[in-house]
This record gives structure tokens, C-alpha cells and sequence, in this order.
């Protein structure tokens, strides 16, 4: 496919560029301050930031691109009505790690069993978001409003530990992102599948799986 990704000189962005050229995508990188001229592209993909996103993702439904984003911290529904409007296709998905979308299934599996759960969320110092999109989407999988504890440090890459507490019992399900590359797969695996979505905003890879 012929690409656009805007944010394609951030941490995410320099590590799909690679990727995704070796998928044999064309990319056109995007960065701050370029016109966000997508026309006739294939599909567009945002990891750029919270701010960013729902302006970029505006610029390529307006003229005619479907889009793929990873950007976590805003809200995509005020943008589904222009893209089904126009038949093209808003996917967004919190954590592009199959691994993760697995930890959240898994712990909406023991949130039967367990009467209360705590989410720890860890990541890289400059992560802008906090609670982290994938701890939200984990609690709203659980339900009963947990706890998300957010811890921000150098060193660290996106970690979530879902901690559920019984009667004489402890069940944590842990997930590691120990490196970006993690989150290619489900971004291929979302530009593969973009056409057959419906028009309009679908959320969460598990969509895909
Ligand atoms: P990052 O390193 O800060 O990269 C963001 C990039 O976007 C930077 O190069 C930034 O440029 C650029 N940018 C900012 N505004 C822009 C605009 N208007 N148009 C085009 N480019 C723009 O951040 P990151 O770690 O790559 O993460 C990016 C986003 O993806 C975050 O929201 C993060 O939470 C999310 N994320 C999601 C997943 C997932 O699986 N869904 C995984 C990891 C990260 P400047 O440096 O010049 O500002």
C-alpha cells in the first residue's frame, strides 16, 4: 500500500518505517510542521500525539484516506460520523501488541472469579497520556471501576500488570513490551485487514483477532 505516517520520527514511528517497507508498503513520513497532504494514498497511520491525532486523522478522512492510529489520550468518536460518511474506515487500536490484547483478555477472563483488581501501568518517562489507553481499556474490560496505578520512569518501555485479590489468593497477569517492534505486527495485521472493517470507527485489535 501507499502510506502516510505521520509521527514517522518518533520512538513508534522510526521503528514501523523499516517495518513496513519491508512488508513492501511505500511510506511517506509526516513530521510536525509538514502539510498533511495524503490525497491518493492508501491509508494513513498516526502514532504522533495526543494533541496531534485528531487533526491529522481530520486532514487524511477529508481527503479521502482511511486511517490506522496507534496515538493514545483523545477521544476518536467525534470522528466516526466523517468517516462513514465518506465510506472509509477509522481504526484505532490502544496497545498494538497482540501479547497485551491477550493480557486484557485473560484478565476480563478472572474478573469473573476475582471480587477486586488493581492495574499497575508502566512506561517510558515521556509518555504524555496517563492513565495509560490500554490500563483504560483493561478497566472498562473489568468493570467495577479498579484502581490504575501510572508509573513513569527512564528505562522502561509499556508494562501492565493486572492484579486480581481473593480470600487467601493473589492472581497477577503481567504483560512486557521490551521493545517497539512489538506493536508492528498489529499494525501490519490492521492495514492488511482495513477494507473489510466496516465504514466508520472500529477500536481495539481484538476486532482483528
Ligand atoms: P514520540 O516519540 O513523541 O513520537 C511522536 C512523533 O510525532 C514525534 O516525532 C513528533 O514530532 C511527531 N508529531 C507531533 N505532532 C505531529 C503532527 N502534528 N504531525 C505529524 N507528526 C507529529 O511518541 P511515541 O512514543 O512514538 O508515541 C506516539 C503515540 O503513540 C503516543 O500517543 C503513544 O502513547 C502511542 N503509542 C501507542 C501504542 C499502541 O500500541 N497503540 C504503542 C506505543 C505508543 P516532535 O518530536 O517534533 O514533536
Amino acid at each position: 500500500m501507499r502510506l502516510a505516517l505521520f509521527g514517522a520520527e518518533g520512538k513508534v514511528g522510526s521503528v514501523l518505517v523499516p517495518v513496513l517497507e519491508r512488508a513492501g508498503h511505500e511510506v511517506r513520513g509526516i513530521e510536525l510542521g509538514d502539510e498533511p497532504d495524503v490525497a491518493g494514498l492508501d491509508a494513513a497511520v498516526d502514532f504522533t500525539s495526543p494533541d496531534a491525532a485528531p487533526e491529522n486523522v481530520r486532514a487524511a478522512l477529508e481527503q479521502g484516506v482511511s486511517c490506522v492510529v496507534g496515538t493514545t489520550g483523545w477521544d476518536p468518536q467525534p470522528l466516526h460520523e466523517l468517516a462513514a460518511s465518506r465510506g472509509l474506515r477509522l481504526f484505532v487500536a490502544p496497545n498494538f501488541s497482540i501479547g497485551a490484547v491477550l493480557m486484557m483478555r485473560f484478565a476480563g477472563e478472572a474478573a469473573e472469579y476475582f471480587p477486586r483488581a488493581e492495574i499497575i501501568e508502566l512506561h517510558n518517562e515521556a509518555k504524555k497520556d496517563a492513565p495509560s489507553g490500554t490500563a483504560a481499556a483493561t478497566a472498562r474490560l473489568i468493570g467495577g471501576d479498579p484502581v490504575i496505578h501510572s508509573v513513569r520512569l527512564p528505562g522502561l518501555v509499556a508494562h501492565q500488570e493486572v492484579i486480581f485479590g481473593g480470600e487467601g489468593q493473589l492472581l497477577t497477569i503481567r504483560h512486557d513490551t521490551t521493545a517497539r517492534e512489538s506493536f508492528a505486527d498489529g499494525v501490519l495485521l490492521a492495514l492488511e485487514k482495513l477494507d473489510s472493517l466496516p465504514p466508520g470507527l472500529t477500536v481495539g485489535l481484538e476486532a482483528l483477532l
